[in-house]
């Protein structure tokens, strides 16, 4: 009884110890994600300003308007066939006659560089 009383103590510390370490893992994981979605509100931030900034440029010096910009946003959203507000990365074709994805740096059939491709591709 007594041998048994003591197993059962030591398994509950043991098991005691486990969970204490994962608390401190899940603790550790949660302030890295906080810190990783600082840095992105931030990106988004400076983005959006820019942005916003290149428009009003573009709307001072060339006569566009809002509904320009949004009859644009509009017929980009959809190029992908969808209207989702979110935009398309297209795949370009390699020299080889594969199709290269937006993300890839190289055909992966061939390993040519990938084709040149929109700047806002690689966003
Ligand atoms: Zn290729």
């Amino acid at each position: 009884m007594a041998m048994s009383h003591f197993h059962q103590a030591n398994q509950i510390r043991k098991t005691s110890a486990m969970v204490s370490s994962v608390g401190d893992d899940i603790i550790r994981a949660k302030r890295q994600t906080n810190y990783e979605l600082d840095g992105i509100d931030q990106r988004i931030d400076r983005l959006t300003l820019l942005c916003e900034a290149m428009w009003e440029l573009m709307r001072q010096t060339t006569g566009l308007t809002d509904e320009h910009l949004a009859h644009k946003v509009a017929q980009l959203d959809a190029t992908d066939g969808r209207t989702d507000l979110k935009r398309a990365k297209t795949s370009t074709a390699c020299g080889c006659g594969a199709m290269v994805p937006a993300k890839s740096m190289m055909c992966q059939f061939c390993g040519a560089p990938a084709p040149a491709r929109s700047a806002f591709d690689a966003v």
